[in-house]
Order: C-alpha cells, then sequence, then structure tokens
C-alpha cells in the first residue's frame, strides 16, 4: 500500500443507529417508555464550581486574551498546569513541553495512531473488547488492526497478546476501565503487559509504544489504585479528556501527553503536534483550556453511576442473566443468552429496551448496556427485562 491508500469507513455506526432509534421511539411513545441503554452521553451534571470558575473567567478576563488563539499545543500556563497535577496525583515526572491540549481524547488517538503508523504493513494493537473508532482512525490511516483475545474476566490473554506481538507492532493501545466492559487493569495486569512489551522491544529492537486511552480513570469505583502507566512502562504516551469526569463531552478538552523516558520523546512530541497541525487541528477552546487550573481537582458525583451500576446489576443477576461485573466507566456487558447478539438487539426493541450487540467492539455474545442514565430507566427497566429473558 502507497501512504495515500485509505480505507474510508463509510459504514454507519450501529451505535448511532441504535441511539437514533431509541430518539425516534421516545418521540412516537414518550420518554418514559424507552429504556435507552445506547450511548455513553454522561448524565450526571458538571459540578458546580465548574460552572462558576467560568463565569468568573468570562467575568474577569480580558476578552481579546479569553477568546484568542492559543499555541497549536495549548497555552504554557495549562499544559505545566496539567504536568503539576499528574506527577503529584501519579507520584510520577511529567514535562510540560510534552503535553498537547487537544479537544478530548479523540484526535489524541489520533494524532497518536497517525505519527506511528506510516505503511500498511504497520499493526496496532488492542485488546477485546475494545472501542470500535480504534480501527477506524487505524484503517483510515492505512494500518492493520490486532486484536487480542479476552481472557478470564475480560483480563486479555496474554498468550495470544504475546503471539500477536511481531516485528510490525508500532502501538499497543489500553484502556481501562474498559469502554465497552467496564473492565479495570490492576496494577498486576499493567505489569504483565508491560513486562511481556518490555522483553518484545529487546527481542526487535525497537519501541513499540503503548498509549494508555484514560477517559475513564476518574470513574473508578473500585477502591485500588489507578497504575499510571509511565510509571510501568517507558515508551508510553496517555490520552485523557474531561468528557466523562467532568461531564463536559460537548466541550471537548483533554490532553495527550508523551512520557518523558519515551524512546524520542521530544521527536515524537514534535511529530505529533505537527500532524495536528497537517490536520487542520487549531489548539482547542481557549475558554476552557483557561479553565483547567482551576476545576483539575473536582470531579463529577461518580456515586450516582455506582448506584446505578448496582441496582441494575442485582436486577438483571435476579433475572438470570449472565453479567460482568464492571468496576468502572459506565456500561455493563451482558452475556446474550442464545449468544446471538444481533437477534437479542431486535428482540430487546419489542420490548422497549435499546442496546448495542458486542460485534462492534470486537467480540461477539454479548450487549453493552451504557447505564449514564436516569434512574427511574433503571429501575423502571427490571419489568421489561424479565419479560425479555422470560420471552414472554
Ligand atoms: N476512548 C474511549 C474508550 C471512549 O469511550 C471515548 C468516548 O466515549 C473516547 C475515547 C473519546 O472521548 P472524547 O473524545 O469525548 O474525549
Amino acid at each position: 500500500m502507497s501512504k495515500g491508500t485509505f480505507e474510508h469507513n463509510t459504514q454507519p455506526s450501529v451505535i448511532r443507529e441504535l441511539f437514533e432509534y431509541a430518539k425516534k421511539r421516545k418521540q412516537e411513545i414518550g420518554n418514559e417508555n424507552v429504556f435507552d441503554f445506547t450511548i455513553g452521553n454522561p448524565n450526571v451534571p458538571t459540578p458546580k464550581e465548574v460552572n462558576e470558575a467560568l463565569i468568573e473567567l468570562i467575568k474577569n478576563t480580558n476578552p481579546i486574551k479569553l477568546h484568542g488563539y492559543t499555541a497549536n499545543s495549548g497555552d504554557p500556563k495549562v499544559k505545566e498546569a496539567v504536568a503539576i497535577h499528574i506527577s503529584k496525583t501519579f507520584n510520577t515526572h511529567i514535562d510540560p513541553e510534552l503535553v498537547y491540549i487537544t479537544s478530548g481524547a479523540s484526535p489524541a488517538i489520533v494524532f497518536t495512531i497517525h505519527s506511528l503508523v506510516s505503511c500498511s504493513t504497520d499493526e496496532v494493537i488492542v485488546f477485546a473488547p475494545y472501542f470500535p473508532e480504534y480501527g477506524h482512525y487505524v484503517h483510515y490511516k492505512g494500518g492493520k488492526l490486532v486484536a487480542v483475545k479476552p481472557g478470564n474476566n475480560f483480563i486479555p490473554d496474554f498468550n495470544d497478546f504475546k503471539h500477536k506481538i511481531n516485528e510490525n507492532t508500532k502501538l499497543v493501545i489500553i484502556n481501562s476501565p474498559n469502554n465497552p466492559s467496564g473492565v479495570f487493569y490492576d496494577e498486576e495486569v499493567i505489569l504483565k503487559i508491560t513486562d511481556i512489551l518490555k522483553e518484545k522491544e529487546k527481542e526487535y529492537g525497537h519501541p513499540i509504544y503503548i498509549l494508555s486511552d484514560e477517559p475513564y480513570r476518574d470513574l473508578l469505583f473500585a477502591n485500588k489504585k489507578y497504575p499510571f502507566i509511565t510509571n510501568y512502562y517507558n515508551d508510553s504516551l496517555v490520552a485523557y479528556s474531561y468528557s466523562k469526569s467532568l461531564s463536559l463531552a460537548g466541550e471537548r478538552i483533554g490532553y495527550l501527553l508523551v512520557n518523558p523516558k519515551a524512546h524520542d520523546s521530544k521527536g515524537l512530541y514534535t511529530k505529533l503536534i505537527k500532524i495536528g497541525h497537517n490536520l487542520g487541528y487549531v489548539s482547542t477552546s481557549s475558554l476552557f483550556q483557561y479553565l483547567l487550573p482551576k476545576v483539575m481537582d473536582l470531579k463529577v458525583d461518580i456515586d450516582f453511576y455506582k448506584e446505578n451500576r448496582d441496582i441494575l446489576y442485582k436486577n438483571l443477576t435476579e433475572i438470570g442473566f449472565d453479567v460482568f461485573y464492571p468496576e468502572g466507566a459506565f456500561y455493563m456487558f451482558m452475556k446474550v443468552p442464545n449468544g446471538n447478539s444481533k437477534e437479542f438487539v431486535e428482540k430487546a426493541k419489542k420490548y422497549e429496551i435499546v442496546v448495542v450487540p458486542s460485534d462492534p467492539f470486537g467480540v461477539s455474545g454479548y450487549v453493552r448496556i451504557a447505564y449514564c442514565v436516569d434512574r427511574e430507566t433503571i429501575v423502571n427497566s427490571k419489568e421489561a427485562f424479565e419479560k425479555l429473558y422470560r420471552g414472554e
């Protein structure tokens, strides 16, 4: 393949289609009669301190500065605030000169893929089940997406991982807590992944980068330490987003950072910024950049999601469904009784339950239930799930 050959993704997203279907059904029969679990749109309000800080910024900042361009990689003070915050929180060293303030995690992932995938033999490894956009981004750049099978409880099958790494592997993407399963990779899992990769880097004699995609890092319900990747593996990058942790999904704010210990960290960082520039990306909202240093320590009330998880998990397991117990994010992965997720999704619609099949996430036989919904939707859906289970 030449560099100019792209695979355009013209397929409509199954998730979006189901989301649109649920929206239409709500217009037809009323919101309260549709149990829409399709999409990961946060439904816990942004902390009031965020809005207060925004108002204060608008009132007290010179409007020319407030609404003007910032440097492409972000305002230097904001980059510094991110570096200090991360270094302190995870007892690591982050260089502000290696922080790129981005419009959420999505562009951070795209820039990373574009800088590390350069020809059709280049491979990117993901762990199934995985966020479907990874595939679209890698294919668009002309690379190959390689999925590792899940082992027990959606922890990666490490043997399969070892076998799937080869001299063409350029990047491994991890995502914990995970969309769609809600699985959390604790330190033991991170150590297994990084030990394997360190061996393989030695064997092939070139860096194999890890991108840790962390939009759900602060939506961790388990009282466990988050193993920050820069403390375990040198050739690493982190994509973070305030979309979920501060319910700012529509505002588009997050960052990409390169581990200062990464191979040619400065060269890689410069390449990331150039790629952003070449893709027509000119920094992100200055207003939300200036907001960041004031709100970085805050997060939404994650107890709301945790309670939704607990009620939904109890309801579904009492009915008889086989459900994976998620430790973070706001998704539940449920096994489909006869193994055919597409058929199950169609059947569920008859009970006005809208869930998404697991196939776009790289595994079959499950559905994803996004439980970032009203409490009433969780509680009132029990009867419909019961009928669906019994096939009434
Ligand atoms: N990565 C994962 C795993 C996600 O689930 C999402 C959004 O749902 C993103 C990245 C992108 O998030 P954003 O671009 O809003 O920061």
